[in-house]
């Protein structure tokens, strides 16, 4: 059963993306290049964008970034976020080089007519401007209220800095409260969501390798996700950040949150086992990775278990003596060499897909 989501924050549009509101959660990433490398960045959006990347962030910590911003929008499809820390002219580039979201913390902006000038340049080109509370660098007054980084000092900053917004009649803000403390990130999205209506944008700091910050992220952000917290995500990895679309995308599928998205459902194997399994499913997740359909496909080691244990999935193979059992809905359709299996199972789920499109 999918979960219910929230659906009553204030939706705000990133380039030609919604988030908040009664749309999906939005899978984010960023960039591992340097920003003024325009060549190389676009080449790592485009790779994210393949993967299903939705909106992409690029770090903007000086003039050449800046500067770099314009060429980058220009050729690529998704809409661009800049990230920037204090400097109200950066801010300001980037604004007018296209950015479709910025993110800075106003507080940290300086003198009032610095933020007005940032926050009136965004109004002017509507676009919307995150603001990114990290436990790590909240403010030091927060710092000294409550000794140590909270969840209450988290929501205590991104409220500081929500108001310096709303004060100017600026409303299109989406509030990340990071922290690397999985509880921590936890119980602060827990208590951001009972008083910010803006959507919030889920994220798990410094969360490691691909292989431990998966399960660290997982963890996280699987547990707000089941509250219904959240409008957008980004899983944070030392890794390729190709891998971090496909987690957040595995992650959704999970909790039934992404309808563009086929989901494999494979056993783990026992003594039972009549075929290759670990490689057909790898074959069989590669090639379900850019099917637009929430479709499950099953890939089972046997037929003793294997349909009824799937009875889920749309459609599944299950190994026999030297042949496979295609099975829909638990029911055995027809039985298939196993040199051809894979293929034959590839063939139905590209009709079941057409199906779906087709309904
Ligand atoms: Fe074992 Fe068959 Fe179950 Fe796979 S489907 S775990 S091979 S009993």
């Amino acid at each position: 059963m999918a979960l219910t989501h929230r659906k009553d924050t204030r939706p705000v549009k990133i380039g030609n993306v919604m988030v908040g509101g009664k749309n999906e959660v939005v899978i984010q990433s960023m960039t591992t290049t340097k920003t003024h490398d325009v060549e190389a960045t676009v080449e790592e959006i485009k790779r994210l964008e393949d993967a299903g990347c939705q909106i992409v962030r690029v770090a903007c910590p000086d003039e050449r970034a800046a500067n770099a911003i314009p060429e980058i929008k220009k050729r690529i499809n998704i809409p661009l976020v800049v990230d920037i820390h204090f400097n109200y002219k950066l801010a300001l580039k980037a604004i007018e080089g296209g950015a479709d979201k910025i993110r800075i913390n106003p507080g940290n902006i300086g003198k009032r007519d610095k933020v007005e000038a940032v926050v009136n340049a965004a109004k002017a080109k509507g676009i919307p401007i995150r603001i990114g509370v990290n436990a790590g660098s909240l403010e030091r007054h927060i710092l000294e209220k409550y000794g140590y980084p909270t969840a209450d000092g988290m929501v205590e900053s991104a409220l500081h800095h929500i108001k310096i917004l709303e004060d100017l009649d600026f409303h299109d803000i989406v509030v990340s409260l990071k922290a690397s403390d999985v509880s921590l990130a936890i119980e602060a999205y827990e208590k951001a969501a009972e008083v910010i209506s803006y959507p919030l944008h889920l994220g798990i700091t410094e969360s490691g390798t691909l292989f431990a910050g998966s399960i660290k992220s997982a963890a996280g952000m699987g547990a707000i996700l089941s509250k219904g917290i959240g409008s957008t995500m980004r899983i944070s990895l030392s890794a390729d950040p190709v891998q971090e679309v496909k987690v957040a995308r595995e992650l959704l599928k999970t909790f039934g949150l992404a309808s563009n998205a086929a989901t494999l459902i494979s056993c783990p194997t026992c003594g039972r086992i009549e075929i290759d399994l670990i490689k057909i499913a790898n074959e069989v997740e590669e090639y379900i990775s850019t099917i637009k359909a929430p479709i499950k496909v099953a890939v089972l080691g046997c037929a003793v278990n294997g349909p009824g244990e799937a009875r889920e999935a749309d459609i599944g193979i299950a190994g026999a003596r030297g042949e496979g059992l295609l099975f829909r809905h638990g029911e055995i359709i027809r039985k298939v060499p196993e040199e051809t299996m894979v293929e034959e199972l590839k063939k139905e789920v590209d009709k079941i897909a057409e199906e779906y499109f087709e309904k």
